[in-house]
Formats: C-alpha cells, structure tokens, sequence
C-alpha cells in the first residue's frame, strides 16, 4: 500500500431527479472502510437526505473525515432563480446533457445571486453539523467543449472594459487573467463563509493544462482552499475529462498534434510536480476509478498505473462515484 491519502468520492444524487439508496450507500462505504485506509469521504449533492447523518456516525467512528460535495457555479440553478451565462452571440451558453440528475448549466460568476446560491443552498437543504468540510466543484466558465468561452453579460462585459480587454483575436493570455481574477473574486468570500463555520474546503479543479481555459489559476486558488483535486481524468470521455475537453479545445482552436498526447500519465505527473511547487496547499489528483462504458472504460491496470504516476502527490481523490467502483478497481488501490 502507497503512502498516498486516500479520498473517496460518492455521488448521492444531484438537486434534482432519484438519489441513491443510502442503505446502498452505507454497505458501498463499510466495505470500502475495510478495504482502503481512507482519510475523507466526500458525498453529495442529493439534498434534504437521511444518508449524510448516517454516513457521518459511521465515518467519525473511523475517524475518516466526511465533506459536502457541492457545486457552485452550476447546478444551483435546479434550486434557486440564477443567471446563466451569456455568450458571445447573446444568447445563454448551451448546455451539456450527461444526466438527468445534472443540468451543466453554468451561471454567471459576477451575479451576486448566483454567488449567494450555493451556501443558500448549503443552509437550507445540508445538516452542517454531519461535515467536515465542502469540495466545492464547478467553480468555473464553460469549457471550450460547449462551445463558449466566457460570460458576456453586460456586468462582465463591463469587467473586462476596465482591465482594457480588446477583442480582436491576439488577446488570449490578457482574457484568460480576466477571467481567472472574476472567478477568484468569486470563490474568495464563499471559501470564507464555509471556513468561518468551521469547515475546510476543497476545490475540484480542472487539470493544470486546461484550468486557465475555464479561468482557474490555480496557484491562485490554492490560497483559499485547504487542498486542490485536480481533475486528472486521462481516459474520460465527458466534461473534465481530458480527452473530452482537449477535443473541445481542437475543434475550437485546432491543438498541435494529436489530442491524445496531452493526455499520457507522464505528462499528467509532470503537471502536479508542478502544482506542488506553485500552490500553497495540499495536492490530490482525482483519478477515475468508476467505471461507466464509453465514458470511462477504466480498468485495475489503469488505477494502478495512476497511483504509481502520483507517488509525489500529498494524496489522491478515488473518482468519482464509489458506487459504479468496481471490486477489481478497489483492489487495485488496496494493492498499489
Ligand atoms: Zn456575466
């Protein structure tokens, strides 16, 4: 067994739509606590739902940390009035289909309600006291894969009138800094609330490749957050999933090469060595260990390889539903 921090995620249900049994989630995570030495669960985001409580008692009872997994800048919709983002052409950003249970829709990151939407939501529908903490995910722009790139509402066309932002085409690296400082003045005061209750954040992002593409900077971000997961998804096939997303990104603005050369383990590796020495908090890479057909076919081989990829990580986030995990993938983690 590696050194690495195990993190597990569980996918509850989303706002809307079934959620999972929780005595199905229950029996998933007892015999996940046998297998692994797990440090943190992190669940959500069905609400007003029993399985938080009894996942808490069981967790704390092991002494394994239990976090709220939460998105902010989508999802919160299905719940509350919120803004969508504005494209260039003026309409709202389309929208990726995965599910039922989650709309990927994205909602303009300098709207004060949608900024309020996700601790609204905390309050009303989550027991603070089951948690130790909240991974907030979704704490970005559209990625290129739907085909828009940025909010142009008038309050954000306004943000980048005043840092003197020029579209004609050259201005690629002055947008991306625009908009990473939106979205950073967005998740600044949101971390704070969550940390004066008493709660440590994590923050899904996307993998240092892409994350200036959705406006992360992530050296940035790693100031308000207690760790950083980035998503290093190098099979998946839908969002921030690397293959998914790189293809979005070629289809816009043509890569050089092949797509798939982005998205080799070595190269991965080298992105969190780099993490590490730019961030000011810990680094947990997100591997997928679920298994879903056509979006990611992952196998023992593949989880094991990513373990040894991230030897030099502080920990590793087990991706991203524990109840499509196969018993082979958990395996493999117990044996690497
Ligand atoms: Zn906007």
């Amino acid at each position: 067994m590696s050194n690495l921090e195990l993190t597990v995620q569980v996918r509850t249900g989303g706002f809307v739509g079934p959620p999972a049994d929780p005595a199905t989630v229950l029996r998933a995570l007892t015999h996940a606590l046998d297998m692994l030495p797990l440090r943190r669960v992190v669940m959500g985001w069905a609400p007003d739902s029993p399985v938080y409580r009894q996942a808490a008692d069981l967790l704390h009872s092991r002494d394994v940390q239990l976090f709220l997994w939460l998105p902010v800048l989508s999802e919160v919709g299905l719940l509350q009035p919120c803004s969508p983002v504005i494209g260039s052409d003026g309409h709202p950003a389309a929208a990726y289909h995965l599910d039922d249970t989650e709309n990927f829709e994205f909602y303009c990151p300098t709207d004060p309600a949608n900024l309020r939407a996700a601790l609204d939501i905390f309050e009303q529908h989550f027991d603070a006291t089951c948690f130790d903490g909240v991974l907030l995910d979704k704490i970005r722009y559209p990625s290129f894969a739907s085909g828009t790139f940025g909010c142009f509402c008038p309050r954000c066309r306004a943000r980048y009138d005043a840092a003197g932002l020029q579209f004609d085409g050259h201005n690629w690296r002055s947008f991306y800094d625009v908009r990473s400082g939106i979205i950073l003045d967005a998740l600044a005061p949101i971390c704070a609330a969550f940390h004066q209750k008493g709660l440590r954040v994590g923050l899904d992002v996307f993998a240092p490749l892409l994350s200036k593409s959705v406006g992360q900077d992530i050296a940035a971000l790693s100031k308000m957050a207690d760790f950083i997961k980035p998503m290093m998804y190098a099979i998946t096939n839908s969002p921030a999933g690397l293959p998914f997303e790189l293809n979005g990104i070629d289809k816009v603005m043509g890569l050089k090469g092949d797509p798939r050369e982005y998205c080799s383990l070595g190269f991965c590796a080298e992105q969190i060595t780099w993490l590490q020495a730019v961030c000011d908090c810990p680094i947990h890479p997100g591997i997928e260990v679920n298994r879903l057909p056509g979006i990611a076919d992952t196998t023992p081989e593949y989880v094991a390889a990513c373990l040894q990829a991230y030897q030099g990580a502080d920990g590793v986030v087990l991706s991203w539903n524990l109840l499509d995990m196969p018993p082979e993938n958990l395996q493999a983690v117990a044996y690497s």
